[in-house]
């Protein structure tokens, strides 16, 4: 195995860095679900805190776009959350870098990469929507971006994260099971009262990454796509192997062929296990899904992703389909 693959796995490990918490979750259901709207799904168990924000401004006639993004900076702004924002996992540097994307109803997208010390780079990246002629910037001319429009810089290293840095140093391990400890990206996908579809993916990356590691969730197509036509994905998990088969975008195209959001997500799990046969036990990437009629589905490579659901009549934690071979 070249030194690239070598690493690519060990971040595999790496970045697995998380149990999840202790809610129950329902059954797995075969979703596609008859449509609902609004509706609001979000991955992980942190989905369930984030969709009740997000319900704050669907539930009362508000934009899916508004929604979507005022539901992740709850995940954003928990510092005991070790993989989105503050109190997240750092680089092998000890660097918290983090990544965000945000997308509506028009295809109007933004999106901020390696961004250090802000707190919302996921209001940053709707910043870079709303006020810029791009989709995305990174690095320092994103932290002048971010500072010119009167967002506050602070240490987003806490004492709690860097505790696990230090830890992790002693002896630079990349072996950690899969789901056993989850990396634990946000990605939400909300459709409104009017029938609009946004998107929002906000993370830290990888654990122990290399400084300068840029996963799939801030890239467009990727991380998150929508298409107001269709409907809108998100991934988590290993960014390397999303950004491979280009994931939230090909789900969107699936569902443009008439695949249901959960088999669409399904489709695009078995690409990567087809494509990437001496990997994909190593290295888990979960996919959902949600279409225009507010029918929502979710798939992942293993055992162990879930993600929340919030509408008039569903407030709930379902475990995700997996591949079983
Ligand atoms: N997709 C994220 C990344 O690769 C991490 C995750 O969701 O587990 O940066």
């Amino acid at each position: 195995m070249s030194n690239r693959r070598k690493f690519i796995k060990s971040s595999v490990y790496g970045g697995l860095a998380i149990g999840t918490a202790s809610i129950s979750t329902m059954a797995c259901t075969n979703q596609s679900t008859p449509g609902e709207k609004p509706i609001v799904i979000s991955t992980w168990n942190h989905g369930m805190e984030a969709n009740a924000e997000a319900w704050n401004v669907l539930g009362s006639g508000g934009k899916a776009i508004d929604a979507v993004e005022k539901g992740v900076m709850v995940t954003e702004a928990d510092p005991d959350n070790a993989t989105v924002g503050i109190g997240g996992f750092p680089d092998r540097d000890g660097n918290v870098t983090l990544d965000a994307c945000i997308m509506d109803e028009n295809d109007n997208c933004g999106s901020v990469a390696f961004l250090q010390n802000f707190k919302h780079p996921i209001s940053v990246a709707r910043k870079v929507m709303d006020e810029t002629p791009h989709v995305m910037l990174v690095g320092e001319g994103a932290r002048r971006f971010a500072v010119d429009q009167g967002f506050k810089e602070e240490n987003l290293l806490t004492p709690k994260s860097e505790a696990a840095w230090k830890k992790w140093l002693l002896n630079q391990d990349y072996k950690p099971k899969i789901n056993v400890e989850n990396h634990d990206t946000i990605g939400m996908v909300a459709l409104d009262a009017e029938g609009n579809l946004s998107g929002s993916c906000t993370t830290s990356g990888a654990a122990w990454k290399m400084h300068g590691r840029v996963g799939d969730s801030p890239i467009i197509g990727a991380g998150l796509f929508v298409d107001n036509e269709v409907g809108a994905a998100v991934a988590t998990g290993l960014g390397e192997f999303v950004i491979k088969i280009c994931g939230a975008h090909t789900i969107v195209e699936l569902m443009r062929q008439g695949r249901s959001p959960m088999e669409a997500c399904q489709e695009a799990v078995e690409r990567i296990v087809r494509k990437y046969p001496n990997d994909y036990q190593d290295l888990q990437v979960g996919f959902l899904a949600l279409n225009k009629d507010g029918a929502y589905g979710a798939h992942a490579v293993h055992t162990g992703f879930n993600y929340a659901v919030k509408s008039k009549t569903q407030d709930r934690l379902i475990d995700s389909q997996f591949y079983t071979g």
